[in-house]
């Protein structure tokens, strides 16, 4: 199904225009999640310009580094970069280049017009006077605004300028000269209408002396000549709209749509921080967070479907995606409701699948894959699948499945209403319970609890001073799951004598 954009009366191309400044900040992820399903909603075309224009701060890889995180979190682009089988570098559509520093002649033809229109003209201010000027500014409570001293310069003026530069090898800046009066007004589909009065606009650089484009200038020249019909960009974005707006008034375009993302926060409400370590889509699909729903936790940053559903595959939030659903206030990350729909998201794995998952985790934690088998890994998973928040967790909490015995102290053997002696006595018995239990008992944990259960009433002892050393000693942990389950599966992974060694450590530690 192809929609109309009502405005343009042209099919959606909704583009996602990242900087590649090194890891993929989790807004990313939702302006490029946005994108894309306001894109595949509709039928549209969904396009990932790369924004490099500030040399500065490019880092090498970034590219390549997005569009595998782009490509684990299930997000596609129909033109743009991309990686061919090979793994090598290459471009999918007809609107390209798709990186900006690679249409460097494209920005040079088109500020050409701006500039023989009078919308643009050179600055030659040096940056100590534009420091002294933005000093004096602060000073006066002033917004810091660029006074365009060079914006009226005579034709003889800007021609000694010019020259005066040349000599010395500088290069000018060009700015765009705002208009004077009037206002400006930004239809936005999420904010609505927002008014600017022109004369408070600073008259910004559009191309900077090293010859690059600034960002302003390059997105409206790119978004234009793509034939972009929706901008769906952060809220941060906002004061820059009417600048755009003015840019493409000047070389008489017609703007596409734009639409603000609401600003993403921490739980107290502060803006969220800009840190990696804290945001980086990388880091949370390395803490085994699955895709599936950190693209879920994503998609409900902003966008609400009015409805109680919380859960939503990709293919719902295609079908559901609404850019009129997408709230104005700020949305909180909040990492309480990613455990628990991560949680929800494990569940539904398979076990053999969540072993697949869960593999670099255990082999990152020492787990020798060789040593044990499949069935062994299915059978933990099935323990630990229904709390377990996350992957990164599993090595952790599952570690006394992979030692030869696990580290117990005598004291913590001893449950609160027994004592030493009677502790002992019990993990002999235990052993010998075991020694003569078939296989089948051993390996059911529903039969194992029958079975310990009836030899505790035989013995007319109580539960806690046989089951709590049995799952302490088979564990060493304060929490695990029920004795009869790590018992059943400590004896499917590592047979009947490890059992045994697990129980004869308690007896030992307490002689
Ligand atoms: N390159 C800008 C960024 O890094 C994109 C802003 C826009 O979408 O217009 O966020």
């Amino acid at each position: 199904m192809t929609d109309l954009n009502p405005q343009t009366n042209k099919p959606t191309r909704a583009r996602f225009a990242p900087s590649p400044t090194g890891f993929v900040h989790i807004g990313s992820v939702r302006t490029a999640l946005f994108n894309f399903l306001l894109a595949r909603h509709s039928g549209g075309t969904s396009i990932l310009r790369i924004e490099d224009t500030d040399q500065s701060r490019f880092v090498d890889g970034s590219v390549a580094n997005l569009l595998s995180v782009m490509k684990t979190l299930g997000i596609e682009f129909d033109e743009g970069p991309s990686v061919d089988e090979s793994g090598n570098l290459k471009e999918l559509g007809d609107f390209g280049p798709y990186t900006q520093s690679a249409r460097l002649d494209i920005y040079k033809k088109h500020i050409q017009t701006l500039l023989d229109s009078k919308n643009a003209y050179y600055c030659f201010c040096s940056s100590e006077r534009l420091d002294e000027l933005r000093k004096e500014q602060m000073a006066l409570k002033q917004p810091a605004m660029y006074d365009r001293l060079c914006r009226n310069l005579s034709e003889e003026e800007l021609a000694g300028k010019q020259e005066e530069f040349k000599v010395a090898g500088k290069n000018a800046v060009i700015r765009f000269a705002v208009p004077l009066e009037g206002e400006t007004v930004v239809n936005d589909l999420v904010f609505g209408d927002m008014k600017y009065q022109n004369a408070l606009l600073d008259d910004h650089v559009l191309i900077k002396s090293d010859g690059f484009p600034t960002y302003h200038f390059a997105v409206v020249v790119d978004d234009h000549l793509m034939q972009i019909t929706h901008v769906v960009r952060g809220e941060e974005w906002i004061p820059s709209t009417p600048k755009h707006l003015l840019t493409y008034k000047a070389f008489g375009w017609e703007p596409t749509q734009f639409a603000h993302m609401p600003l993403i926060l921490n739980p107290d409400k502060s803006k969220l921080s800009k840190r990696q370590g804290d945001v980086a889509a990388e880091d949370f699909l390395n803490k085994g967070y699955l895709p599936e729903a950190l693209i879920n936790f994503v998609a409900l940053l902003g966008w609400n479907p009015k409805t109680e559903q919380e859960i939503f595959s990709m293919e719902e939030l295609i079908a559901q995606f609404d850019l009129a659903k997408v709230n104005k206030s700020g949305a909180v990350l909040d990492t309480v409701k990613l455990d628990w729909m991560n949680a929800e998201y494990i569940r539904t794995q398979t076990n053999s699948d969540l072993v697949e998952l869960a593999k670099p985790y255990w082999l990152e934690a020492g787990v020798d894959f060789n040593k044990y088998s499949n069935e062994y890994f299915e059978a933990i998973i099935a323990l630990e699948k229904e709390r377990l928040k996350k992957l990164s967790d599993l090595p952790d909490i599952t570690k006394y499945f992979f030692e030869e015995l696990p580290k117990i102290e005598a004291e913590k053997l001893v449950w609160k209403k027994s004592n030493p002696k009677d502790t002992k006595h019990n993990l002999v018995l235990l052993q010998d319970l075991f020694r003569i239990s078939d296989d089948e008992v051993m390996l059911s944990s529903q039969k194992l609890e029958e079975t310990v259960k009836a030899f505790i009433a035989e013995h007319e002892l109580d539960n806690g001073s046989v089951l709590w050393p049995l799952r302490y000693g088979m564990t060493g942990e304060d929490k695990s799951p029920s004795p009869f389950e790590v018992t059943a599966t400590i004896f499917l992974g590592l047979g009947r004598e490890n059992v045994m060694s697990r129980l004869q450590q308690g007896i030992d530690l307490l002689a």
